[in-house]
């Protein structure tokens, strides 16, 4: 059986406002992703720069970083077996038009800038962007990678 694998996802600004954030929380549990962290945060300029670093310098960025920073988004940890490449799968490609059938962009994206959904692209950046929003994931003592806390279970006795 393959490991359980965490991958981070954002409800865009754009998917917030027009009310179909649970919408998408219910299709991301329909596939069996489990929610490890959820929360509602509104990014500061510095801090959607921060996080779409990668794109700096690129023609879009101060358009994204505008979007971004425009409402709230709600951000999660999420966990199921090949957690990245799935959720990926089902957010569709960036442009909406490209996306395939059957995915939250395709059904939800209104453009290439305003498309609804992140996903982590790689195990490294899921890492990253997971440990910036829930750095208590990862904290040592407080809960293995089932999301049981450590030593909890049946029948412990001392
Ligand atoms: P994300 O990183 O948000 O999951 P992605 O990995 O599919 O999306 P990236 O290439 O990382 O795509 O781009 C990050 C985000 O920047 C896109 O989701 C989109 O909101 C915006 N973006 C990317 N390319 C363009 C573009 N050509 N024009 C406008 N906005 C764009
Ligand atoms: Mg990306």
């Amino acid at each position: 059986m393959s490991q359980l694998e965490l991958t981070l996802a954002i409800i865009k600004p754009d998917a917030v406002t027009s009310r179909i954030a649970g919408e998408i929380v219910s299709i991301i549990e329909r596939h069996g992703f489990r929610i490890r962290g959820l929360r509602m945060v509104h990014l500061t300029a510095a801090e959607a720069e921060g996080f779409y670093a990668v794109h700096r310098g690129k023609p879009f960025f101060r358009g994204l970083v505008k979007f971004m920073t425009e409402g709230p988004i709600i951000v999660m940890a999420l966990e199921r077996e090949d957690a990245i490449q799935k959720w990926r799968e089902l957010m569709g490609a960036t442009d909406p038009e490209q996306a395939a059938e059957g995915t939250i962009r395709r059904w939800f994206g209104a453009s290439t800038q305003r498309n609804t959904v992140h996903g982590s692209d790689a195990s490294e950046t899921a890492r990253v962007e997971v440990a910036y929003f829930f750095p208590e994931i990862f904290s040592a003592s407080s809960r293995g990678p089932s999301g049981k806390p450590r030593g909890a279970g049946p029948a412990r006795r001392r």
